[in-house]
C-alpha cells in the first residue's frame, strides 16, 4: 500500500462543485488501496480577501493577529471538504496545523517549519481515514502561537508532511497542467516540461514561478521526495520534479534552458550618494537584516572620482519596502547617504537552465532578445544556471515572452491550458 499525499491549491476548492470535484479525486486515490494524506488551501481568493478585510480595520495589522485570521482560510476549505468526502460515503477527518504536527519559528508571516510530528495524522491513517489538513499554517514552538509560513505556503506543508510521513510522492494539484517554460496566463505558448531537476525548480521559484512555493522545493530536494505537478481539472500526467540523476536517463528531455520566471513583488531601493568608504554597505545590509528583511539583488556603482560618493540599489519584497525605508532613514547621519530612492514600479524576468553552464553566448542572446523588444535593463545578477534582468513592469510581459522566443521555447501546438484562478 502507497502513502500519497495530495495538494489542492485554492483554485482546485475555489467553490462547493470544485470541492465536491476534488472530493471524489481523492475518494478514487483512496480506493485504487492507497493511504491519503491531503493539504488544502483556503478557497479561491480568501487568503487576499482575507488581508483586504484586515487592511480595512487597520492599516498596519499586528502580525500574530493577523496570521490568526489568514488561518481561517484553510480552517474553511478542510472542513468542507472532510464533509464532501464523508457525503461521499468515506471517513475523513480534518486537522489545523498545529493538529497536524506542523512545528514552526516564530517568525509571523513567514514562519519557517522546524519540525513535523505528525503523531495523530499517523493514527488516523492506521485507522482508516483519509486525513485532511489545513496547508500554511503551523504553531510556533517558542511560543505557541499560530503561525503562516508565506503566501503559497501550502506546498510547503504538503512536502513537509510527506517527508516527515515517508510517502511515496508528494502531487501538487493547481490550475494548469505542470510547470511550464514560462506562465501560461502570459505566454499561451509556453510547453509543458515533463521533468525538471530540484535545482532547476529552486531557480525557478526563487524567481517568482509561484507554481511552487521555494521552500517546497528546498525541502523536497532535502528528502528525495518526488513531486508530481500536475492539474485537479484534468487527468493529464503533469510535470515531475526529482532529483538530476533521475532525469539523465531521459537526455533527450534535457533543455539547454528550462524556462522563463518573472516576479513582480518586489521594489527597488537606491541608496543616493553614499561616501565611497570601508564599511558602509554592511552598516547599510546590517541595518537591513536586524529588520529581518530579504533583500535579493545589489548593485553598487563605481564612486565619481569627484564626489568620492556612489549610489547602491537593491531590490526587496515589496512588502518589506516601507520597513526598510524607515530602518535606513533613521541611519541617515551616521552613514551620510544623500538621499532614498523608491521604485515599486519595477519587475523581474530569468532565464533559467542547466544547460547554460556548458554552453556559451546564453547571456549575449538573452540581453539582445531583450534589446530587440525595446526594453530597458536597470540590473543584472546571474548565478550559474540562471540570469536575471530587473525592467519597468510594465515591460515585464514582452521581456519574457521576448526571451521565450529566442530560446526556441515556443510551442508548435498551444498546449497551456489555464483552467482556473484569476491569476491574483
Ligand atoms: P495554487 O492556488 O494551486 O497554489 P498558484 O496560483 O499558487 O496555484 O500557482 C499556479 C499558477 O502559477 C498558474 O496558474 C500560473 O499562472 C502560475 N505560474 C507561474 N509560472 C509558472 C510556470 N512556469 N508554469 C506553470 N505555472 C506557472
Ligand atoms: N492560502 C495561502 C495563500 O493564498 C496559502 C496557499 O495557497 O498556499 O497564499
Ligand atoms: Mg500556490
Amino acid at each position: 500500500m502507497a502513502l500519497i499525499v495530495q495538494k489542492y491549491g485554492g483554485s482546485s476548492v475555489a467553490d462547493a462543485e470544485c470541492v465536491k470535484r476534488v472530493a471524489q479525486r481523492i475518494v478514487t486515490t483512496k480506493k485504487a488501496g492507497n493511504d491519503v494524506v491531503v493539504v488544502v488551501s483556503a478557497m479561491g481568493d480568501t487568503t487576499d480577501d482575507l488581508i483586504d478585510k484586515a487592511e480595512q480595520v487597520s492599516p498596519l495589522p499586528p502580525a500574530r493577529e493577523l496570521d490568526m485570521l489568514l488561518t481561517a482560510g484553510e480552517r474553511i476549505s478542510m472542513a468542507l471538504l472532510a464533509m464532501a468526502i464523508a457525503n461521499l460515503g468515506h471517513e475523513a477527518r480534518s486537522f489545523t496545523g498545529s493538529q497536524a504536527g506542523v512545528i514552526t519559528d516564530g517568525s509571523h508571516g513567514k514562519a519557517k517549519i522546524i519540525d513535523v510530528t505528525p503523531g495523530r495524522i499517523r493514527t488516523a491513517l492506521d485507522e482508516g481515514s483519509i486525513c485532511i489538513v489545513a496547508g500554511f499554517q503551523g504553531v510556533s514552538q517558542g511560543t505557541k502561537d499560530i503561525t503562516t509560513l508565506g503566501r503559497g505556503g501550502s506546498d510547503t506543508t504538503a512536502v513537509a508532511l510527506a517527508a516527515a510521513l515517508n510517502a511515496d510522492c508528494c502531487e501538487i494539484y493547481t490550475d494548469v497542467d505542470g510547470v511550464f517554460t514560462a506562465d501560461p496566463r502570459i505566454v499561451p505558448a509556453a510547453r509543458r516540461i515533463p521533468r525538471i531537476s530540484y535545482e532547476e525548480m529552486l531557480e525557478m521559484a526563487a524567481s517568482g514561478a509561484k507554481i511552487l512555493h521555494l521552500r517546497c522545493v528546498e525541502y523536497a530536494r532535502r528528502y528525495n521526495m518526488p513531486i508530481h505537478v500536475r492539474s485537479s481539472f484534468s487527468q493529464k500526467t503533469g510535470t515531475w520534479v526529482v532529483g538530476s540523476s533521475d532525469i539523465e536517463g531521459h537526455e533527450m528531455e534535457q533543455a539547454i534552458i528550462s524556462g522563463v520566471a518573472h516576479d513582480r513583488s518586489e521594489a527597488k531601493i537606491t541608496v543616493v550618494g553614499v561616501p565611497d568608504k570601508v564599511g558602509e554597505a554592511a552598516t547599510i545590509f546590517t541595518v537591513l537584516s536586524d529588520a529581518e528583511i530579504n533583500i535579493d539583488m545589489i548593485v553598487q556603482n563605481v564612486s565619481a572620482a569627484s564626489t568620492g560618493r556612489t549610489d547602491i540599489s537593491f531590490t526587496l519584497p515589496v512588502s518589506d519596502g516601507q520597513a526598510a525605508l524607515t530602518a535606513l532613514n533613521k541611519l541617515k547621519e551616521r552613514i551620510g547617504f544623500e538621499a532614498l530612492r523608491y521604485d515599486d514600479r519595477v519587475g523581474k524576468v530569468s532565464l533559467i537552465g542547466a544547460g547554460m553552464r556548458s554552453h556559451p553566448g546564453v547571456t549575449a542572446t538573452f540581453f539582445a532578445a531583450i534589446a530587440d523588444a525595446g526594453v530597458n535593463i536597470e540590473m543584472i545578477s546571474t548565478s550559474e544556471i540562471r540570469i536575471s534582468v530587473v525592467v519597468g513592469q510594465d515591460d515585464v510581459d514582452t521581456a519574457v515572452a521576448a526571451a521565450h522566443r529566442a530560446f526556441d521555447l515556443d510551442a508548435d501546438q498551444v498546449e497551456a491550458v489555464v483552467y482556473g484562478g484569476t491569476g491574483r
